[in-house]
Order: C-alpha cells, then sequence, then structure tokens
C-alpha cells in the first residue's frame, strides 16, 4: 500500500506522487479515477479493487509553479553527482556556498553547489574569487519539469513514462 501513485491533475498535469493507500482513498472519496492499474488488485469482503498506478483528479486544482525543493540530495541530483569544482564523481560529496555563509552569503540554488571534499576544503569559507578556483557551471535553479520532479520513480514506474513527458 506504500507503492508511489502518480497523480494528474484534472487537465492531466502530472502534480504529485502519493502512496496507494491515499489514492485508494481519493477514488473511493468521488475525488479521482483510476487512469492506469496493473498492479493487482485489493481483495475486500465484497469486492476486488485494482491497485492504481496513475489516478486523475476530478477537481482541478490550481497551485503555485511547482519548484525544485532545495536539499542536499536535490543540489546533488541538478550537478549530476559531480564536483563543481574539480569535475570528481565523489561518492562523498557536500554542499559549498559559493559566497560564503558565514560573510552573508544566501541558501539559494544559485549560491550553492555540490563539492567534493577536497575542494571544499580547498576553498576554505572564501568566495569563490579569493579562492582562485573555477566554477564549471553557472549554478541555477533546476527547471521544475515534470520529468525533472517525478523521474527518480520512473525506473520503477516506467508506465508512467506517457503522463510525464512533455510536462
Ligand atoms: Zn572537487
Amino acid at each position: 500500500m506504500d507503492a508511489p501513485v502518480l497523480v494528474l491533475n484534472a487537465n492531466f498535469e502530472p502534480i504529485n506522487v502519493c502512496n496507494t493507500r491515499r489514492a485508494v482513498g481519493l477514488i473511493f472519496s468521488g475525488k479521482a479515477d483510476l487512469v492506469m492499474n496493473g498492479r493487482g488488485y485489493i481483495q475486500t469482503v465484497t469486492r476486488s479493487i485494482p491497485i492504481p498506478s496513475v489516478i486523475r483528479l476530478d477537481q482541478m486544482v490550481h497551485r503555485p509553479r511547482m519548484q525544485v525543493r532545495l536539499t542536499r540530495r536535490e543540489v546533488f541530483r541538478r550537478d549530476n553527482f559531480t564536483c563543481q569544482y574539480c569535475g570528481r564523481h565523489a561518492t562523498h560529496l557536500t554542499v559549498d556556498h559559493v559566497f560564503p555563509k558565514h560573510l552573508g552569503g544566501v541558501h539559494t540554488w544559485t549560491n550553492v553547489v555540490t563539492a567534493c571534499p577536497a575542494c571544499n576544503h580547498r576553498k576554505g569559507g572564501r568566495p569563490l574569487e579569493e579562492s582562485h578556483m573555477v566554477l564549471l557551471k553557472v549554478p541555477k535553479e533546476p527547471p521544475a519539469s515534470a520529468l525533472y520532479l517525478f523521474g527518480r520513480h520512473l525506473e520503477q514506474n516506467d508506465e508512467w513514462m506517457q503522463f510525464i513527458h512533455g510536462w
């Protein structure tokens, strides 16, 4: 019941991922329709209920433009798990503030990059210019496309691709 279910808005835009329990609840309360199943059935005393993989909300949900949450994991993912100073794929990675926090640097997408411990140490809490180090690319906020937001589920749920593609 914890398997992820893709939730589509009434206009078919993918907006969320919830668990099976919640998805079944939404269908039962008439707030969503089953779009795709294929994960078998839940057997109750009186009937069997198809287990959803994709559902669609009946009512259009209006929401602000989607954004990628600024977390360590998402910073690493944006930077393809690559140190933005030396280009190495390190197993242990850190988040570096390009303009250091202790000097007033802010925690925003444009001021954080993935750094290997060696480069982070070498930079040593200095601003970029003072450290004489160079970034591989200018850090930006990642696009909140459906593929970016929900792509990590695709390996296990490739049937979602047709609903995610193009949003
Ligand atoms: Zn490095």
